[in-house]
C-alpha cells in the first residue's frame, strides 16, 4: 500500500476541484487490506474515480483509494471478477473483447467498478444490479473480508446497503454475471434508432449519445447528473401535470410511485445555461452542474442550494443531490 502526504485532489475528482488532502492511502490488488486499519483512525473517505463527489474544502484526513489498475479474470461460465479500482468503462471494453455481454449500456460512465456496486450505477435501461453477482469488501469495522450476494447488497435506485454504512466497507472485487449471447437492450426510448447490430456498435451508440448530452470530463468538470430524479405519489404527479401539461409523461413504478425528470423541473424553472461564479448549469442538460473554468465546491453547493429552493417554490418538490458533498 502506498501512502502519500499533502496531496492535491484535483486529478482525483471529475469536477476538477482543487483542494488538498492531508494523506492518501492507495491499495493495490495484491495488498493485504488490513494495512488500511492503522490509517483509518480518525477522519477518512473512500474515493473511487471522484466522478460523483464535490470537495467543498481541504480534506483534513485520509483519502483511501484503490489503484486504478486493470485486473479482471474470467472465473466461470459468464462470470468475471474485476478489481474495484478499475473503471467500469475499461471493464466493459474487456468484456466485449471476450464476447461477454450485458453491461454495454453502462459504457463511458467515468466511475470505478467498486463504486458501481456502491452506487448501483445506471444508464440507458441497465443498472449495475442487473449484472452484479457478488461483491467482496473489506469491513473496516470488523477488520475482515466479507462477501455479499446481489440480494444482500439491497440494490435500489442509485442505492445499496453500502451507502447506508458509509465508510464501513471498501469494495475490493466485484463479480459480474454476463451472457455469451448479445441481445441489445433497447428499452430506453432514445435508443430506438441507434445502430446496435453488434455489441461494439451498441457501445459506440451509447457513448455517442452520452457525450451529446453531458460535458466530457476532459473539457468541463462535472459529476454527471447532479440530482436524483424525484419519486412522487400519484396525486403529486397529477397535480404538477395538470399545472404543467408539457411535463414529460411519467409511468408508475412498482409501488405506484412516479419518477419525474429532475432535469425537466430545473429546466422549466429557468436554470438551464445559468452560470454563477465558477459553477453553471450545463446548457444541453439542466440536470448537470459543471465547472465553467475554475470553481470551488462552495460555488457548486451554493448554486445547487438555489436550484433546490427554486424548484421547491415552483413545484413543491425537494430535489435530492445524487452527488456527494465532502
Ligand atoms: C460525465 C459523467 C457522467 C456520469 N454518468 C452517470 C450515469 O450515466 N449513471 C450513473 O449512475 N452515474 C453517472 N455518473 C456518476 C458517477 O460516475 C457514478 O456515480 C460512479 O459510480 C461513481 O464512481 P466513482 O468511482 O467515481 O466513485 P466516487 O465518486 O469516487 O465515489 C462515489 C461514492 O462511492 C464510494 N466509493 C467509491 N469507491 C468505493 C469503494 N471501492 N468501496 C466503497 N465505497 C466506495 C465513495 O465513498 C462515495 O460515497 C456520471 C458522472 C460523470 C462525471
Amino acid at each position: 500500500m502506498k501512502l502519500l502526504e499533502n496531496i492535491s485532489l484535483k486529478p482525483y475528482n471529475t469536477f476538477g476541484i482543487d483542494v488538498p488532502a492531508r494523506r492518501m492511502a492507495v491499495l493495490e490488488p495484491g495488498d493485504d487490506p488490513s494495512q488500511l486499519l492503522p490509517v483509518v483512525h480518525g477522519r477518512y473517505f473512500v474515493l473511487g474515480a471522484g466522478s460523483d463527489v464535490v470537495f467543498t474544502r481541504a480534506y483534513d484526513g485520509t483519502v483511501v483509494r484503490l489503484d486504478d489498475v486493470h485486473n479482471v479474470t474470467r472465473i466461470g461460465d459468464g462470470m468475471v471478477r474485476a478489481w474495484g479500482g478499475m473503471t467500469m468503462d475499461r471493464l466493459i471494453e474487456w468484456t466485449l473483447q471476450h464476447d461477454l455481454y450485458g453491461a454495454e449500456n453502462l459504457s463511458a460512465i467515468p466511475g470505478t467498478v467498486g463504486a458501481a456496486a456502491v452506487q448501483n450505477v445506471g444508464a440507458y435501461g441497465v443498472e449495475a444490479k442487473d449484472v452484479i453477482a457478488n461483491v467482496e469488501a473489506y469491513d473496516l469495522q470488523q477488520g475482515a473480508m466479507c462477501s455479499f450476494t446481489a440480494e444482500e447488497c439491497r440494490f435500489a435506485y442509485r442505492d445499496s446497503m453500502f451507502k447506508h454504512n458509509p465508510g464501513r466497507y471498501v469494495v475490493l472485487w466485484v463479480t459480474f454475471r454476463l451472457s455469451s449471447d448479445f441481445v441489445p437492450n433497447l428499452s430506453y426510448k432514445a435508443l430506438a434508432d441507434v445502430p446496435h447490430a453488434t455489441a461494439q456498435q451498441m457501445r459506440q451508440s451509447i457513448t455517442d449519445l452520452r457525450w451529446s448530452k453531458l460535458p466530457r470530463p476532459e473539457e468541463h468538470g462535472s459529476a454527471g447528473s447532479f440530482f436524483k430524479n424525484p419519486v412522487v405519489d400519484e396525486a403529486t404527479y397529477l397535480g404538477i401535470k395538470e399545472k404543467y401539461p408539457d411535463m414529460p409523461e411519467a409511468h408508475p413504478t412498482a409501488m405506484a410511485m412516479y419518477k419525474l425528470s429532475a432535469g425537466w423541473l430545473i429546466d422549466r424553472a429557468g436554470w438551464k445555461g445559468h452560470t454563477q461564479g465558477g459553477a453553471g448549469v450545463w446548457p444541453k442538460n439542466a440536470l448537470v452542474l459543471y465547472n465553467t473554468g475554475v470553481c470551488t465546491g462552495d460555488e457548486v453547493t451554493a448554486l445547487a442550494g438555489e436550484i433546490v429552493d427554486d424548484v421547491h417554490a415552483k413545484f413543491g418538490i425537494t430535489l435530492i443531490p445524487e452527488a456527494i458533498m465532502v
